[in-house]
């Protein structure tokens, strides 16, 4: 299927490895010019060498925090047009809500409900005046059923999926949509630190909890970050600028409710 997007400047945030890197590996694919944002400049810049042998069109590696006003604001000089933005960054912290603190609460509420915020408020616009727009949030199955030990992630990004309802409404008109994508246990660096988390409070081994996860997936396996990709890009395509405003789960099934 031909998704539409060949030439489409697309800003995908988080690429260098994992999700962020699987949604960048199908918008090469699909012929879109990327500029792609990881904090570590060695990973970021092999990932653009990486993603440019794969579509041939131009791949630009910013390295900066995207969470910070400087680290936006050089990503946005990089792609100061984008087509197509996909938000994301590291997952907050796992932990007992009681040990958090006031600060680890901005700090999550900065990565993971304001930044995408930020994201979306100096790009909208221009995709409005151009008549054209898809943007994707990388956010959680945590969304729908929260997770015990991941409170953080569990608030902020409800806060961003509030924020997306509404907002999304009030561009579709312009050809603009704005969706959210739900992943739920997928092989990337941070599920395995996550493991790591749960193997040190139980006191098991990582191998024993890994093991425990996988026999509670309906899919007997975890998500492969290129299946991810595959669906971003399909929500960025031109043919999905009718689905707007949804909470798209991935996750094998694993989310149990009937809606
Ligand atoms: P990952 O494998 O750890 O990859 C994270 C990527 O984002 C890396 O490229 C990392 O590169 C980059 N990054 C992290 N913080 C950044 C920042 N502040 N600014 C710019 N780039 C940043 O993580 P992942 O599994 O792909 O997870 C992506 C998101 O999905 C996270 O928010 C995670 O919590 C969420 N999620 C993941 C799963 C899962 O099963 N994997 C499930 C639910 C939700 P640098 O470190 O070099 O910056």
């Amino acid at each position: 299927m031909e998704l539409g997007i060949r030439g489409k400047k697309a800003l995908v945030c988080g690429a260098s490895k994992g999700l962020g890197r699987g949604c960048a590996t199908s918008l090469a694919r699909e012929g879109c010019e990327l500029t792609i944002v990881g904090r570590t400049a060695a990973t970021i810049e092999a990932a653009a060498r990486e993603l440019q042998a794969l579509g041939g069109s131009k791949v630009t590696p910013v390295a900066a925090d995207i969470t910070t006003a400087q680290g936006r604001a050089a990503a946005l000089a990089a792609c100061p047009q984008p087509d197509i933005v996909v938000t994301n960054a590291g997952g907050p912290p796992p932990g007992d809500f009681r040990k958090f603190s006031r600060d680890d609460w901005i700090r999550a509420l900065d990565a993971n409900m304001l930044t995408p915020i930020e994201l979306i408020k100096s790009t909208v616009d221009g995709m409005i005046a151009r008549r054209f727009g898809r943007i994707i949030n990388i956010t959680s199955s945590a969304v729908k059923a929260p997770i015990d030990i991941l409170a953080l992630s569990n608030g902020a990004r409800s806060g961003l999926t509030g924020f997306v309802a509404g907002v999304s409404r009030s561009v579709v008109k312009h050809n603009v949509t704005i969706n959210n994508m739900l992943p739920g246990v997928f092989d990337t660096d941070r599920i395995r630190s996550n493991f790591e988390f749960s193997a040190k409070a139980r006191s098991m081994s990582v191998e024993a909890v890994r093991a425990e996860r996988l026999g509670q997936l309906p899919a007997g396996r975890f998500g492969n970050p290129d299946e991810f990709g595959e669906l971003c890009a399909f929500l960025c395509s031109a043919q999905a600028g009718y689905i707007t405003g949804q909470n798209m789960l991935i996750d094998g099934g694993t989310y149990p409710g009937t809606f």
